[in-house]
Formats: C-alpha cells, structure tokens, sequence
C-alpha cells in the first residue's frame, strides 16, 4: 500500500499531512501525486470527498518551494467555481503549507479589490480565485498572468453548469503555453472533453470510481410524499420535512437540506423559521458577507440547519454533518453522489433523506442505476406506512389503497399535454351527441369545453357551447333555422299568390276596386305576421316533429279570422315586422313612406270598404 512517504513529497508537506492525521493517500491522491511532482498534466475524474484537493495541493507546495515570487506575476493559478469553494482551498493550503514559506492570495467577489490588489503586488506564490474575479484584476491591469507555472482548474463540471467556460478558455490562453495543468472534473461532458484536448499536454488521467464516493457510512432513505392536491405538493413537503427532522431527535446534531431551486432554498429557510426551527439559507444570490457569516456558524455548530443549493454547497468541507435531506430529488444523479457527502465524511456515521415525489420516481431511478444499489423507502413520518405506497405503485399501478385518486389524477395529466389538439377538435363536432358519450368514455374531454369560456358573453356567441343548457336543450336548436325560414318564406309566397288570384277574382267583379288590387302588396305586412306566427310555431311543430304543412293549412285559417275588423294594423303590422330580418332594419323605415299611398288609397277603400268587407268572409 502507498504510504505518504512513498509520494516524494517535500518533507515540511509531509510533516503538515502527518499533523492533520492522514494515514494514507486517498487513491486519486496515490496516483495523481506522483505524475503532478515529474511536471505532467493531470486528468482527474474524481468528485468532492475523494481527497482531490491535496491531490493537487501537497505536488504543488512541493514544486513551489523552490523560487520567488514576483510582483502581479502568480507563480500557480487555482480556478474554483465558487467563493466557498476557493476559500476552502485557500484553507487547504494554508493547513498543507504552514511549513512552506510560501505567499498566497484569494481573489474572490465580495472583497474589496483594494487588499487583493496589495496582496498581488507583493508577488504570490498561489493565486486562488473565481474565474470573474481574476478577469476583473486582469482588466484592471493589476495582474499578469505569463508567469503562472502551474494552473488547477477545479470542479470543471460545475464551471460548465455555471457558464465559466468561455471565461476559462480565456484565462487557459493568458498563460503561458509551458505550464503544468491540473484539471479537476467528476464528469466528462463533451465540452469539458474538448477544453481538455486543447489545453491539456498529454495528460495522465486519473479516475477514481464513481461508487467509492457513495459511502456505506452513510443510511440512506426515500420518503415518498404525495401530495393531497396538486398545487399542495411544495407545502406537504415542507411539512414532512419538518416531521422527519422531528423523527431524528437528538442523533440530528446539524444537517444540510438541500434544493434544486435557490427561490425554495428561501422558502424552505423561511418555513423552518417560521416553525421555530435553527435554519438559515445559503444560495449564490447572497451577500458575500452573508454567506461567510452564515456558513461560519454552521461550521463552528452554532447553526443547526443550512438550508442550500447545490452550487453553493458544492465541495464544502465541513466535517462533522449529522444529516442530509435532499428537500428534492436531484436532477443530476451525480448532484446526488455530491449531497450525501456532505455527511458520513472521515469515516463518520451519516443519514441522507430523499423527499420524493411521484413525478421525481425517474430521477430517483437513475440515481439508483449510478449508486447500483436501490434506496430503501422509509415511513413518511405524517402518514405512516401510506408513504412507502407511492413507490410500490410506480411498479403496480392500480394498487389499491389511497392512491386511485392521485394514481388517476396523474394518468390524467398526460394525456392532457400530449393530446391537447386532437381533446379540443371533437368539441367542435355536434355537442348534443357527442358529450353524453364522453361522460362515460373520456371524462377529460368533457370538462375542458366547459372550462373554455371566459364569461357569459362567450357561451352565448358560439354554437356549440350550448352545451352549457345540459339536458333541458331544445330541440329546435338542434335545427338549421335558415330551413325555417325558407318553410316560412315558401308558405308566404304560396299565400301570396292565392291573395293575388282572389284580389284578380275580385278585380274581375268589381273593376272599380283596380287599385285596391294595386294595393295588395299594402297587405304584405298580414303576410309577414302570419310568417312571423308561422316561425315561431314552426319552430315548435318542427320540434315535434312536425313540418310545414301545418303552417300553410292552419295558420291562415287563424289569420282570415281577424283581418277584416283590423285592417288599420296592416300599417303598424309592417313597421313592426320588419326588423325580424335585422339585415334590412334600415330598409324597414322606408317603407314608412307607403302609408302615404295608402292613405290616398284609403280614401277609396272607405268608400269602397263596406263591399270590401262583405266579401272578404266570403272568401273564408
Ligand atoms: P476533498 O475531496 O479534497 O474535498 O476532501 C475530502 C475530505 O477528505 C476533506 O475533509 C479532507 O480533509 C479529507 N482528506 C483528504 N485526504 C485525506 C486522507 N489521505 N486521509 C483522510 N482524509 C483525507
């Protein structure tokens, strides 16, 4: 087995690891150290907790311990994503180095740039910084960078996630092209390949495993939630996160909660709070001054929980975690490896608790295929053993139970997204018929049409939302009333022309009555009464089933009855009728003209009236 000794390294480091109790080189430190020491590049696939950051440290002390410093020319660079991140290497460092009279600087956001100025103008031997940071001292024309011998960059995924990339690529390009680079990833996406293939000089790669950072120290659980409603889910959470920090006791010394939105990080601190609970948040939107106070008094146990995001939590040290709980499931499984970490470190005891819900299975799946073994569901606290069901249901669905509902709800929901046009076209297909077969058959259907209108107004405007009349629709609304109409239009002109012959039978008897016959279009307003009788009766007969022969037989019967006594209402009739056809409601009051004519022509029918009359019920 290696031991330290055998890694050649500086005898002061080695006096400084043997103080901090290190026994021996984690494997990424075993491998890792000794091609750093002979000037190589170093590829290492390895994620926090491995001991990856004296990986680099120790091999760099020991290089540096020969030579000075000049003034703004860092002889070594260190790029970390994050201040905590930076800091902590700058502490790792400072632990490693005591015994090395070496210079060191931090350049990270939230400080003054005037100290980090002073510092850089003495020369140091190590720059730590955030890549922002170092490019804003670099722009300012307080730092040259052609000096850098050795550049780190660490935790390359998590720059990748956090868009430092290009700023990366640019600092790589500011050194000079002879350093020695040490490169830090626990992943190897495509664009962390392809900064590695360019400025990366034949590179000794070293990967530690995957599942060796998945400590058997550590318990771990998933606690089902499922929530009660929908929009319930976030607060339900909160609660068993609650009753599950509750269920710990005392064996719950501190524990970080972590979340996969900063704006939960808050809400969930806040709800803690509320509850009376020792929490306080850390997220990347914070004050710098903030963070630091807040991380310190975790760290020094004054803080029970800390409430985080992955970003700002990354590759934290803090040795003794008592618990974990992950408030969701992360995304990235990787994220996961990560969380728990923070607990079980040192060969310690620690419990991880995964709150999960239904929707969070395939993430909890792929988690389980990177860890290779499954994660036990445990007892939700607030329910009992109902919150181990919803696992057991992603397998058997129509486990019985409390879940049909919720089971049903989230069926639901799918097709609802996927089949949003094809659910909406049928409502368009006639509605009386269609919606009692939906009832039965697709309930979901059923109730968007009726979700659809805004406000009263829109049900009225369109056709098929008469849906909303239910069972009491009727019938003659079924019906196309341009069919009525023309009926109605038909049995006029059937009438009209039987008018016209009687009035020519007339004019045969009586020729003096000429213009009377003339008159006859005067008349028209009777007709158009009787359509008007007719419609809304044949709207009613059509309703039963029965169409117009019932208006041309029976309504003139009717009609014949009152014409003779009320021929004055022939005028009003007309006037009154004629905006049933709103299209022509302004015509309508042109013919308020034609009583003029009527009234020379009345003359003559007074006079002529009394014959008029008498042979009118003749004609009935
Ligand atoms: P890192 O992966 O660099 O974040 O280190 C994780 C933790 O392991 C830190 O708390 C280190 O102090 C600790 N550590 C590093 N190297 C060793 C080692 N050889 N033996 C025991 N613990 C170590």
């Amino acid at each position: 087995m290696t031991t330290f000794n055998d890694l050649q390294l500086d005898p002061k480091v080695l006096q400084a690891v043997t103080e901090t109790g290190y026994e021996t080189p984690t494997p990424i430190q075993a491998e890792a150290i000794p091609h750093a020491l002979q000037g190589r590049d170093v590829l290492g696939i390895a994620q926090t907790g491995t001991g990856k950051t004296a990986s680099f440290t120790l091999p760099m002390i020991t290089m540096l311990s020969k030579g000075r410093a000049r003034a703004r020319m860092p002889r070594s660079l260190v790029l970390a994503p994050t201040r905590e991140l930076a800091a902590q290497v700058a502490e790792n460092f400072e632990t490693y180095a005591k015994y090395s009279k070496l210079s060191m600087a931090l350049l990270i956001g939230g400080v003054s740039f005037k100290d980090q100025d002073k510092l850089i103008d003495r020369g140091v031997d190590v720059l730590i910084a955030t890549p922002g940071r170092l490019l804003d001292h670099f722009e300012r024309g307080k730092l040259m960078l052609n000096g850098v011998q050795i550049m780190v960059v660490d935790e390359a995924d998590r720059m990748l996630d956090m868009g430092f990339i290009p700023d990366i690529e640019r600092i790589f390009k500011l050194t000079p092209f002879t350093r020695q680079t040490l490169f830090f990833s626990a992943t190897m996406a495509p664009e962390i390949t392809r900064i590695t293939q360019e400025f990366l000089h034949n590179p000794v790669r070293v990967e530690v495993a995957r599942q060796a950072t998945t400590s058997e120290t550590i318990e771990q659980g998933v606690c089902m939630v499922t929530p009660s409603r929908k929009d319930r889910g976030p607060k339900e959470k909160r609660d068993t996160l609650r009753a599950l920090i509750e269920a710990e006791g005392d064996t719950l010394t501190n524990a970080i909660v972590f979340c996969n939105r900063k704006r939960d990080v808050d809400i969930v601190a806040k709800s803690l709070k509320k509850h009376g609970l020792d929490a306080a948040p850390i997220h990347g939107d914070l004050d710098q001054s903030l963070r630091t106070r807040i991380l310190t008094s975790f760290r020094d146990g004054e803080l029970k929980l800390l409430i985080a995001s992955d970003v700002a939590a990354r590759g934290l040290d803090i040795p003794s975690v008592s618990h974990v709980f992950n408030f969701d499931v992360p995304i990235h499984s990787e994220d996961y490896v990560h969380r728990i970490g923070r607990t079980g470190r040192a060969g310690r005891e620690g419990k991880a608790i995964t709150l999960a819900m239904p929707f969070e299975e395939k993430y909890l799946a792929a988690i389980e295929d990177l860890v290779k073994k499954p994660i036990p569901r445990i007892d939700n606290p607030r329910s009992g053993k109902a919150a181990e069901q919803p696992a057991r249901a992603a397998e058997t669905p129509d486990a019985a139970g409390e879940k049909p509902k919720r089971e049903r709800r989230s069926r639901n929901r799918k097709p609802r997204t996927q089949d949003k046009v094809p659910a909406e076209t049928p409502i368009e297909a006639p509605v009386a018929e269609k919606a009692p077969e939906a009832k039965s058959a697709e309930p979901v259907k059923r109730e968007r049409p009726q979700r659809q209108p805004r406000g009263r107004g829109g049900r009225r405007d369109n056709g098929p939302r008469v849906v909303g009349m239910g069972d009491h629709m009727p019938l003659f609304m079924t019906r196309d009333l341009r069919a009525l109409q023309e009926a109605a239009n038909a049995a006029d002109e059937k009438r009209d022309a039987e008018k016209a012959a009687k009035a020519a039978e007339k004019a045969a008897v009586a020729p003096e009555t000429e213009e009377s016959t003339e008159e006859v279009p005067a008349k028209k307003p009777r007709r158009r009464r009787v359509k008007k009788t007719e419609t809304v009766e044949a709207i009613e007969v059509l309703a039963d089933e029965a169409v117009s022969v019932v208006i041309e037989e029976v309504q003139p019967e009717a009609e014949a009855e009152e014409k003779p006594a009320k021929k004055p209402r022939k005028r009003r009739v007309k006037k009154v009728e004629e905006p049933e056809a709103p299209v022509e409601g302004e015509a309508a009051e042109e013919p308020v003209k034609k009583p003029r004519k009527r009234r020379v022509v009345k003359k003559k029918d007074t006079e002529e009236a009394p014959a008029a009359e008498q042979e009118k019920p003749a004609e009935d």
